[in-house]
């Protein structure tokens, strides 16, 4: 079975997250999303919180199944028999460290990155950006999925 992973923070998904999920999910078998536990990160979500708006927003596949990782990705590539990790690139600034991180992992483990180009309506989207104008009551919906509107709103009606 060819299975990749997509993984990252997603604090909160976004439509851009989203995007490269589906498109991957019509290349590959199987595609897992994998939340980073990593807690060093100062995050607006909880790991769970950020779990199910992942899984809310990716039910519409029926081959993206969400998991979690704590530590390198390569293990976690290793232990599940994932062959290829997906990113997305959204501008020259994200290459750089795609870049090391992509060498890094194949001389670790030999495991491929595959980068596919963003949509460019999506081109200027971060989690980081859509927390900031949610935070200001700027109109976020149409940058996250439904899922994750619903979780901000809540976030905001309550502070
Ligand atoms: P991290 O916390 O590791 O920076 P994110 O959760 O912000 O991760 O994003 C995970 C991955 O999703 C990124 O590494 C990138 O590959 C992809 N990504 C994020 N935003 C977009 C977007 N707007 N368009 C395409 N890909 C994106």
């Amino acid at each position: 079975m060819r299975r990749a992973v997509c993984p990252g923070s997603f604090d909160p998904v976004t439509l851009g997250h989203l995007d490269i999920i589906g498109r991957a999910s019509a290349l590959y078998d199987e595609v897992v999303v994998a939340v980073g536990m990593n807690a060093s990160k100062n995050r607006m979500f909880s790991f769970e919180e950020r779990t199910d708006m992942l899984r809310e927003a990716t039910a519409q596949y029926g081959n993206v199944v969400v998991d979690s990782f704590d530590g390198l990705i390569v293990d976690f590539c290793k232990a599940r028999d994932v062959q290829v990790i997906v990113k997305g690139l959204r501008a020259i600034s994200d290459f750089d460290y795609e870049l090391q991180m992509a060498q890094m992992n194949h001389g670790l483990a030999g495991v491929e990155t595959m980068f596919m180009t963003t949509n460019p309506l999506y081109s200027f989207l971060s989690s980081s950006l859509v927390k900031e104008v949610a935070t200001y009551g700027g109109d976020i919906s149409g940058l996250v999925p439904e899922a994750a509107g619903r979780r901000l709103a809540a976030r905001f009606a309550a502070s």
